[in-house]
């Protein structure tokens, strides 16, 4: 249908053979469709496609182009949407039973702006349940495979749309992360993924985890694409009172300044124990070659690092406990059938409706929250938040930028670490602390395991210094 080399496509080349009309938006679609439907079943990235939507909007696309009219930046290009965010009249259910019957009225305001800049909504991409985990196993609708080896899990909670980029099955996609569910799936599918500052991107329309914590961003091929998608999302919104009134730069314009004399920090905590010495190695050869572009290389610490992960639990599962709590088989979704009391009603909902992980989380969630332990636990983990916020204050004066691994280790096998949820929360030992910080990081690819298993590069950066960080991922993609 189309000589296009669909798994190549990226936003940039799309939106030129949009306007060179090598291929109509349309074609383009119903091309992508078709690769869904041949090759998703074994990666299962797609819990629903909006095939209307995307055949209404592609047909307005390509009328603009006849009438020979100005096309907007995104003419044409087929995005996938991670299903903790809303569309209208499209079934968004964060991956749980208990939204399995909800059709949004209304749409995520990332989701709008894409589409008003001419994006083509593919479906909704597969998560872990309400966007909790590391590995995509929470879904209640099955777990996502990983496409570099279908035996390995795509990493979580953004895991279906880190594998449609991966896959080719969108050209790019837009996920959450909460504790590093952008950068997290990024890296284990070889994609870059970028997590703004807080405030940065407005939450308007995405299903609620953890609200002091939730990013929304893009995962793409290349970094270019992360900056075109970012200077389209970002921006403040009067729906989302969180959304930070900072000018939006022009971020693709902004990723070829010079690198020369950018110091970067290597803080010594994320390069210890527990590290894979594939991860390590190529994390390493990654960090002299930005030296070799010209960067200055500083060490540096970071000394409250090891309380990141136990602080991050305590404070995402206590939001998490009270924003879940609206559902109550009242007001959204699912509804268990019983004879019973309200309170038998509600009771029977939320057990039948939600998850194994998700349970866990409102238990943890209540129990830190709960008065006799919220000042030993809560209040506690609030403190520590700030400590390491200072930590990453005190960085900041002496360096522009901070290199780690994204991820511990490559991605591992299905089941390997479903048991044991402790196991599963290390995972993110080097991602949830930018979140508790509100600092924006990116993963790009940076080599591969001996088994062919992509490892990424995390650059993290200053508040709203999202253009530092993906200049250096750029200079990075395209010097290595
Ligand atoms: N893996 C982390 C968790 O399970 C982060 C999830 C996320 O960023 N949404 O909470």
């Amino acid at each position: 249908m189309t000589s296009l080399d669909l798994n190549l496509l990226t936003v940039e080349s799309t939106r030129l053979a949009i306007i060179e009309r090598e291929i109509t938006a349309t074609a383009l679609a119903k091309a992508f469709f078709q690769k869904i439907e041949t090759e998703d079943g074994a990666v299962h990235a797609y819990l629903a496609l909006a095939k209307e939507r995307a055949f209404s909007q592609a047909e307005k696309i390509d009328r603009l182009a006849d009438k020979g009219d100005a096309l907007p930046p995104l003419a044409g290009v087929p995005i996938a949407i991670k299903d903790v965010l809303a569309t209208r009249g499209v079934t968004t259910t964060a991956g749980s039973k208990i939204l399995a019957n909800f059709v949004p009225a209304y749409d995520c305001t990332a989701v709008s702006r894409l589409e008003a800049a001419g994006a083509v909504i593919l479906g909704k991409t597969n998560c872990d349940e309400f966007a909790m985990g590391s590995s995509n196993e929470n879904s209640a609708w099955g777990p996502v495979r990983n496409p570099r080896n279908l035996s390995c899990v795509p990493g979580g909670s953004s895991g279906g749309s880190a594998a449609a980029v991966a896959a080719g099955t969108a050209v790019a996609a837009l996920g959450s992360d909460t504790g590093g569910s952008i950068r997290q799936p990024a890296s284990l599918c070889g994609v870059v993924g970028l997590m703004p500052t807080y405030g940065r991107v407005s939450r308007y329309g995405l299903i609620a985890f953890a609200s002091s914590l939730d990013h929304i961003g893009p995962l793409t091929k290349t970094v270019n694409d992360a900056a075109l998608l970012l200077s389209i999302i970002a921006g403040r919104d009067p729906m989302d009172a969180t959304s930070a009134d900072v000018p939006v730069p022009d971020y693709p314009e902004e990723i070829d300044g010079p690198l020369r004399g950018l110091k970067l920090g290597i803080p010594k905590e994320y390069f210890g124990e527990g590290l894979n010495s594939e991860v390590r190695e190529a994390v390493e050869i990654a960090i002299q070659k930005l030296k070799e572009a010209g960067c200055e290389l500083v060490p540096i610490s970071l000394p409250h690092t090891q309380y990141a992960i136990p602080t991050y639990y305590l404070i995402a599962t206590a939001e998490a406990s009270s924003n879940l709590a609206r559902y109550d088989g009242v007001r959204y979704g699912f509804r268990a059938s019983t004879t019973g009391t309200l309170a038998e009603m509600y009771r029977r909902t939320r057990d039948e409706g939600f998850g194994p992980e998700v349970k866990r989380r409102i238990m943890l969630g209540t129990y830190a929250l709960s008065a006799g332990y919220y000042d030993a636990y809560y209040l506690k983990a609030q403190k520590v938040r700030t400590l390491l916020a200072r930590d990453f204050e005190q960085a900041f004066t002496k360096v522009d930028a901070i290199l780690t691994p994204t991820s511990p280790t490559p991605a591992f096998k299905l089941g390997e670490k479903a048991d044991d949820p402790l196991a599963m929360y290390l995972a993110d030992i080097y991602t949830v602390v930018a979140d508790l910080v509100g600092i924006p990081g990116i993963s790009v690819p940076c080599g591969s395991s001996h088994d062919g298993l992509p490892i990424g590069l995390q650059i993290l950066g200053r508040h709203f210094e999202e253009g530092t960080v993906l200049r250096l991922a750029h200079a990075y993609e395209v010097a290595k």
